[in-house]
Formats: C-alpha cells, sequence, structure tokens
C-alpha cells in the first residue's frame, strides 16, 4: 500500500524518483507547473520531448497518457509527462472528462512503478490552466492514488496553502490516510 503525502510547495524541488508534469499533447512546452519544470530541469528534457514528437508520438500525447523523459537537472530521475482533460463545464461531459484525470493519474503511477521509481511527486493535475474545479480535481487525484499499488511513495505536492486545504479536506471526506 502505498503512503500518500500532502506538502504545500513547488514541485521542481522534491527529491523523489520521479515527478510527473501536467503537460499538454504537443509536449513542447507550456506555462503552470510545466513551464516551471522545464526552467527548472534545463534545456534536456525538451529534447527529449521534440524526438518523442518525431518517433513515437507525431501527433503529440492523447488526453489521459504518458510518457517519461530524463529529469534533466532535477534531483529526481525522470519526468513522467502527462496530459490531463480541460474541464468541459458542469454536464454530460463531465463523467468522461472524469474518467480522462483519473486515467492520467493511473497511467502515470503506473508507468512510474515500471521504471522502478518508488517514490513519485505529483502536481494538481487540470486544475490550473485547463479550469477544474478543484475539490473535484482533488476527489479524482486521491481516489486514483489510493487505489493504486505502488509506488510506495505518492506526494502530491500543492502550490497553494488553499489547494493544500482543499486536498486535505477531499482525503478526510474520503477516508483516506493522508
Ligand atoms: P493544467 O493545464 O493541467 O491545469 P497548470 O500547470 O496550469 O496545469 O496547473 C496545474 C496545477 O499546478 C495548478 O494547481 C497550479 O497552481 C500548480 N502549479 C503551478 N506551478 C507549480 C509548481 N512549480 N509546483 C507545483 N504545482 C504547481
Amino acid at each position: 500500500m502505498p503512503r500518500i503525502e500532502l506538502v504545500t510547495g513547488d514541485i521542481t524541488v522534491q527529491q523523489v524518483d520521479a515527478i510527473v508534469n501536467a503537460a499538454n499533447s504537443s509536449l513542447l512546452g507550456g506555462g503552470g507547473v510545466d513551464g516551471a519544470i522545464h526552467a527548472a530541469g534545463g534545456p534536456e528534457i525538451l529534447a527529449e520531448c521534440r524526438r518523442l514528437r518525431a518517433t513515437s508520438l507525431p501527433d503529440g500525447l492523447p488526453t489521459g497518457q504518458s510518457v517519461a523523459t530524463t529529469a534533466g537537472r532535477l534531483h529526481a530521475r525522470w519526468v513522467i509527462h502527462t496530459v490531463g482533460p480541460v474541464w468541459p463545464g458542469d454536464g454530460p461531459e463531465a463523467d468522461a472528462r472524469r474518467a480522462l484525470l483519473a486515467d492520467a493519474y493511473r497511467n502515470s503511477l503506473e508507468l512510474a512503478e515500471s521504471l522502478g521509481a518508488a517514490s513519485v511527486a505529483l502536481p494538481a493535475v487540470s486544475a490550473g490552466v485547463y479550469g477544474w474545479p478543484a475539490a473535484d480535481a482533488a476527489r479524482v487525484a486521491l481516489s486514483t492514488a489510493a487505489a493504486s499499488p505502488a509506488p510506495e511513495l505518492i506526494r502530491f505536492v500543492l502550490f497553494s496553502p488553499t489547494m493544500h486545504g482543499v486536498f486535505t479536506e477531499a482525503a478526510t471526506a474520503l477516508g483516506i490516510e493522508a
């Protein structure tokens, strides 16, 4: 059973084996946590993303999927890039997109395990520019992590105390120890 941790801070300074990036399908960089990871990790990460686009992912990374690259200068060994869904607004589309958000977490955790990572740090995927409501994003993140058999340590790194509070409340409501 993994240990789930909730911390407030910057994901780029985490001392873990793998860091998950909330990327976009292009894999060629963006703002938010994506921009922060590329800025801190250096150009090797983007170079590997470009190689992936030129070889196995000519159309980009589909929503809900994950792929690993070097972590460049970061302490971590790998960056696992995943693409969360854009929040569609309340309505019939929300359930299908919610499943894709869970896929993004599940595929990232499975990839981390298959690489041999014992510890992984994750941001609140889709909860920034992609507009996902924080409480719902936290429920999806935590329930997916709690159902995952590995890695040993799953650390959610929340960028603000407010988001940390939302994740803490969601964990309590779901009966997840974090
Ligand atoms: P998305 O496009 O998937 O919504 P964003 O990067 O816009 O991705 O936001 C995802 C979450 O990551 C937001 O809660 C944002 O505040 C947070 N975030 C931004 N920078 C960092 C960082 N350096 N470390 C951890 N979380 C971050």
